[in-house]
């Protein structure tokens, strides 16, 4: 008897996200009794606000159990058409709106839509881990475009046109940034449009982050600025940051009618509709708008407090230098003054002193720590003091 065939080259070449195999050692530990300070979590340490979880219950009860429309339910596809018009004054129709199982399937749904075997994808570096993965299993190439803390890990329109090729068919752009918290400005934004526009790409707008932008600096939708960038944008946004919803699985693409279209179609080939009676608890999550600014303004309170905390904390560390990021919830400190590669500067952290950190090289770049302060200010406290310990061993 031959041996079996083996995986697929899909299977073969597909790398596991870092960041989540980092957050689940830390909370092993931590279920082990050990007393890990994380900084590795992607998702808020607030629970899912009551009124949400409410409406949830009430629809299953009322039996939301069955399969629903692929898109998702008309009254929720409804809802995002009318908060896009309410919070950017973008005017879609329903139909132009996807609810999938998460930002990240939206993310997905979105380069399968446009992207062909062969094509090249820019993405800047640092990058969101799943973005280089989902562009090779749809055939396509990732082309990175380095960034560092010197320009505020932002590309230029020239750094970008000089990556362009004819082979060249989406970028990759986000903002508010997983995993530097960077938030370009409207001009920024526009300079870059303008040469992707020049040269045809289609612009998967990952925007998940939209709602938590500190400083009173304003977000972008990148559809909005006009109608060229409208037929090339594909805007993913969805519930996990802005509502506490990460293990609920909801995500929005938003796009031309025949691209949504399409990621519906390979939805419905692949995942079918999101959890019908989750549904419900997003709708009300739009719907209820007083309750739902309420519980988003309080998170983003707590993150704004917890941001500078521990900005001015890896400053005051003598070899850490680091940017104060405007969104998001993480930071980004430079260590490249210690001489060893990221990795193995968060293995020792965590083995030495019991902190949790995702390496930068994880997201593209090495000499960089990603810290998400997505957690208590005592573990903020406690874990910074242990990593001044940490950087101070290494330097002697
Ligand atoms: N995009 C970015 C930049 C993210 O950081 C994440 C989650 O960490 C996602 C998309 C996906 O979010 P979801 O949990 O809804 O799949």
């Amino acid at each position: 008897m031959s041996q079996p065939h083996p995986l697929s080259v899909w299977a073969q070449n597909v790398s596991p996200s870092p960041t989540l195999a980092i957050d689940a050692k830390a909370k092993a530990m931590m279920a082990a009794g050990e007393d890990v300070c994380s900084f590795a979590a992607g998702e808020p340490d607030f629970d899912t606000p009551e009124f949400i979880k409410e409406a949830a219950i009430a629809a299953l009860k009322s039996g939301k159990t069955k399969y629903a429309p692929t898109p998702g339910i008309e009254p929720l596809r409804a809802a995002i058409a009318e908060r896009y018009a309410a919070e950017y004054g973008y005017q879609i129709t329903p139909a132009q709106v996807v609810v999938s199982p998460g930002g990240k399937f939206s993310c997905f749904l979105g380069l399968q839509s446009v992207c062909n075997p062969g094509d090249e994808v820019l993405i800047p570096a640092p990058y969101w881990v799943s973005y280089p993965e989902m562009v090779k299993l749809c055939g396509g190439k990732p082309v990175y475009l380095n960034t560092s803390d010197r320009t505020g890990f932002k590309i230029s329109p020239a750094q970008l046109e000089a990556a362009i090729t004819p082979k060249s068919k989406v970028l990759i752009f986000n903002t508010p940034s997983n995993p530097t918290g960077g938030v370009y400005d409207r001009a920024e934004i526009e300079a870059l449009m303008a040469v992707c526009l020049k040269h045809n790409l289609y612009i998967l707008s990952d925007e998940m982050y939209e709602h938590l932008i500190y400083d009173g600096k304003q977000p972008t939708c990148i559809a909005t600025l006009s109608s060229e960038l409208a037929a090339r944008t594909i805007t993913v946004a969805g519930f996990s940051k802005s509502y506490s919803m990460t293990g609920w699985r909801m995500g929005t693409l938003v796009a031309r009618p025949d691209i949504a279209k399409a990621a519906a179609e390979l939805q419905s080939q692949m995942s079918s509709n999101c959890t019908t009676f989750a549904q419900y608890g997003a709708l009300a999550a739009l719907k209820e708008k007083d309750k739902a600014r309420e519980s988003l303004g309080a998170m983003k309170v707590a993150f704004d407090r917890r941001r500078k905390a521990m900005h001015a904390g890896l400053n005051r560390i003598p070899g850490i230098t680091c940017l104060l990021a405007e969104g998001a919830f993480y930071l980004f400190p430079n260590i490249s003054s210690f001489r060893i590669g990221s990795q193995e500067f968060c293995a020792k952290l965590l083995e030495q002193e019991k902190v949790a950190a995702v390496p930068g090289s994880a997201f593209g770049v090495d000499g960089y720590l990603r810290l998400s302060y997505a957690t208590s200010d005592d573990t903020i406290a406690r874990g910074l003091e242990r990593l001044a310990r940490f950087c101070a061993a290494l330097k002697n």
